[in-house]
């Protein structure tokens, strides 16, 4: 293709792998030989049914998903969420477990709040969440109605080595951003969601998975939209979905089969980010924010000696095509994402830069 592209390290929405773009291209005018555009046909239409369930018969292989989960492909991003894992499965007498490792997980807090009883199990807010808390941290209720937490902190840089212990089965995750970057445990889980928006396709969608058992849950008086339920029934039908997203989704998730599904995937991630904490560790110009034993393959965050230094690296980086590198206000200094689709060379170069950069200033 003869745009040009550069070294995108948004947090999300963040790069698409190009195979994807460009036959999502080549299907905008015309999907196949129709004569209309996938944005322009029917989510009732065979060719759309066909799309969304390929879409999860791809899902399904890549996560080796037990038939008594359900795929839901919904709308409202991670952050409706938040308020739908609580109205589906917490009831009146029951409480729900959270494990708080940043601001995501604090939100999630905010609004299950709203709907009934939490327990906060583990918070790291004192340490500006730069690490996963130990088991010995984490201190669950007697009985609780399941237990969330958030796989990978996009804002802090750190992500859960392994699933947090004692919760089998109840573990409900935001696995926002770092969902399909590797295998998953998946007999562990109640309910895994993400927003689309960091590894699995455009904005405007999330992608939900939730086991059947707890569909027994919600109460009739729930928003007909808000129910689990209702859009398990109706394989994502129940209204419009997002048509365009799921084509995306769908094309991603047949991109990561052709990269060799999770496992390679995990082997590329944890070769892309070691590039970039071997540059940190390296270096005294260079601080990491997230503590070694809980740094994310996903996000990686640092700062350099003063913040106008860290100001100056980023409006240099993204005048040598290296973009999206500022860190987020509650950490400051630099951050990389480097999802699935940010290719190694994008990684390379921005280490090239850094070792420059240093030269230069430090
Ligand atoms: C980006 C993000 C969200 C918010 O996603 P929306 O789709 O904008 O609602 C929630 N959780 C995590 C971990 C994220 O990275």
């Amino acid at each position: 293709m003869a745009t040009k592209r550069i070294h995108n390290f948004s947090a999300g929405p963040a790069v698409l792998p190009v195979p994807v773009l460009e036959e999502a291209c080549e299907n905008m005018l015309s999907l196949g030989d129709l004569g209309m555009g996938i944005m322009e046909i029917s989510h009732r239409s065979k060719q759309f049914s066909a799309i969304i369930e390929e879409a999860e018969a791809d899902l399904r292989e890549l996560l080796n998903l037990p038939a008594d989960f359900h795929v839901l492909f919904l709308q409202g991003g991670a952050t409706l969420q938040f308020s739908m894992v609580p109205m589906n499965l917490l009831g009146p007498n029951q409480t729900a477990d959270y494990i708080v490792t940043g601001v995501w997980s604090e939100k999630a807090v905010k609004e299950a709040k709203k709907v009934g009883e939490v327990h906060i199990a583990a918070d790291t807010k004192a340490e500006n969440h730069n690490r996963i808390p130990q088991a010995a941290e984490i201190k669950l209720s007697k009985s609780p109605a399941y237990v969330h937490f958030t796989s990978n902190n996009t804002i802090f840089g750190t992500q859960w080595p392994a699933e947090p212990a004692g919760a089998d089965e109840l573990l409900v995750v935001d696995a926002s951003s770092d969902i399909l970057s590797r295998p998953l445990a998946i007999d562990k889980y109640a309910v895994i969601y993400a927003g689309a928006q960091k590894n699995l396709g455009p904005s405007g969608l999330a992608l939900v998975i939730v086991r059947d058992d707890l569909l027994s849950r919600p109460r009739d008086s729930l928003p007909t939209y808000l129910n689990y339920k209702i859009h398990a029934k109706s394989k994502s039908l129940y209204n419009t979905p997002n048509t365009w997203g799921v084509y995306l989704m769908g094309l991603v998730f047949k991109w990561i089969k052709s990269q060799g599904g999770l496992e390679a995937m995990e082997e590329a991630n944890r070769s892309k980010a070691s590039l970039l904490y071997d540059a940190i560790d390296g270096s005294d110009f260079f601080r990491g924010h997230a503590e070694p034993g809980s740094r994310s393959l996903m996000n990686v965050t640092w700062r350099l000696p003063t913040e106008e230094l860290d100001a100056r690296f980023v409006s240099a980086a993204e005048a040598a095509g290296l973009s999206g590198l500022k860190g987020h206000r509650n950490v400051g200094g630099l951050r990389a994402s480097i999802y699935n689709a940010c290719p190694r060379r994008a990684v390379e170069d921005l280490v090239a830069f850094m070792n420059d950069f240093e030269s230069k200033n430090g």
